[in-house]
């Protein structure tokens, strides 16, 4: 069996990234992944401002209770004022340029305006760049803000814009194919019949698949039968980049992933020292008019399983396919609240909680098939093969937003 890391590291040296590259608007592209290293051509701020409502003055005529000066003119944000007069202040306003002369704000809480005079009084002594944004003190001119690989979030796409950015240049979104094996499996709307169950993995590795930006096709149930297997393998290839599988890929009679990928195409079928998990199965499909294959990954069927497999392998495999940096997920040293006796063999990932004294808790019931506790909990306890947990322990913590996205 190969543990967690063999198997991360084949899988990843085995991942052709893409080449297409396509340029679009910034503003459609969260969830893509840069192609390109971004740069700035400006500074931020493009020139020094306030950072509060009050009065812009020369440091040096400012001591608290003794100053008082004229207001001399007024500067709301957006516009250009005048070189400040010796002993005079300006009025301004957040995010309005400071003035030339002037090199410290002081806040409006902290002056006194009196209407009769036109001046302040000023009850403070302001160290010189008090309150004052400097230009370029968080952005230089000509530096890379965001590297190529980079996957933008709502706060990349964000700093692209604060620098100008209209349009962005990513790879093409992956193209990947899903479906599901098991004759039991039920859409929810339709009525459950005696063995059956709803098809909860589809809901769950589209949700999955979604967040990380792939085009999703989605060819539903397939019957456990060989034939139908292979015929969704040929379907699934064109024109998609992976094929992602849930169920069937134990070594059992209604198990048909196994021999219909080796019939179309080739497949590893790795048992992965790990629970819940165990069977992960990698390899390739033919496609009818093309030289290259589409990759396939199939997870096992039960719900826990399928998310674990996907969250530890497939998201970094997507992420390597995507032309994204794969960064393994950052881990955090936390505290047992619970008790784990009987640890098994393989390397297991607990569901837990964050709990509000800073421990964890453990979900009660830690079946593969219990899909509450992925919902209950708030990421994973990475528990070494044959690890007992004793409260108090401090134990591997990896939340589940360390894995989304
Ligand atoms: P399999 O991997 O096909 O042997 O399935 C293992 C277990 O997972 C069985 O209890 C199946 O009923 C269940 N299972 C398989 N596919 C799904 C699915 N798409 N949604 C929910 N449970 C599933
Ligand atoms: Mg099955």
């Amino acid at each position: 069996m190969l543990n967690t890391q063999e198997a991360l590291t084949s899988l990843l040296s085995a991942a052709k990234p893409l080449i297409d590259v396509e340029t679009i608007a910034t503003i459609d592209a969260t969830g893509r992944v840069l192609a390109e290293h971004l740069k700035s051509q400006l500074n931020v701020p493009t020139m020094d401002n306030t950072q509060m409502d009050g009065y812009a003055v020369r440091a040096n005529e400012c001591v608290s209770g003794s100053a008082r000066l004229r207001v001399s003119q007024r500067i709301p944000a957006g516009h250009v004022g005048q070189p400040l007069e010796a002993g005079t202040v300006a009025r301004i306003f957040t995010g309005a340029l400071i003035p030339e002369g002037a090199d410290a704000v002081v806040m409006q809480e902290q002056c006194q305006f009196d209407e009769a005079t036109g001046s302040v009084t000023v009850n403070h002594t302001p160290a010189s760049g008090e309150w004052v944004r400097r230009a370029g003190e968080d952005i230089q001119a000509g530096s890379i803000i965001l590297e190529s690989g980079t996957r933008l979030r709502a706060q990349e796409i964000g700093l692209a814009a604060s620098v100008g950015l209209a349009s962005v240049s990513v790879f093409r979104k992956l193209r990947v194919a899903v479906f599901f094996t098991g004759d039991e499996l039920t859409m929810p709307g339709e009525a459950l019949k005696p063995g059956a169950i709803y098809n909860s993995n589809r809901f769950m590795l589209r949700g999955l698949l979604q967040q990380l930006g792939c085009e999703v096709t989605d060819l539903g149930n397939v019957p456990d039968t060989l034939a139908a297997t292979r015929q969704a393998l040929r379907q699934a290839s064109e024109g998609h980049d992976l094929i992602v599988t849930s169920g069937g890929v134990s070594v059992g009679e209604e198990d048909h992933i196994k021999p219909a990928v080796e019939a179309e195409g080739r497949l590893n079928l790795w048992q992965i020292a790990i629970k819940p998990g165990k069977p992960l199965a990698f390899g390739e499909v033919r496609r009818e008019n093309d030289s290259a294959n589409a990759f396939f990954v199939g997870l096992p069927g039960n719900p826990v399983s399928s998310l674990v497999t996907f969250l530890l392998f497939v998201r970094p495999f997507i992420l390597a396919l995507q032309g994204a940096k794969v960064v393994p997920p950052k881990s955090y040293p936390m505290r047992a609240d619970f008790v784990w006796k009987k640890p098994d063999r393989r390397n297991e990932y607990l569901r837990v909680r964050v709990n509000n004294g800073g421990g964890l808790d453990l979900f009660p019931n830690q079946s593969s098939g219990v899909l509450t506790s992925t919902v209950w909990g708030d990421g994973l306890v990475d528990n070494p093969p044959g690890q007992a947990i004793a409260v108090g322990d401090v134990v591997n913590f990896i939340p589940f937003t360390e894995l989304s996205f």
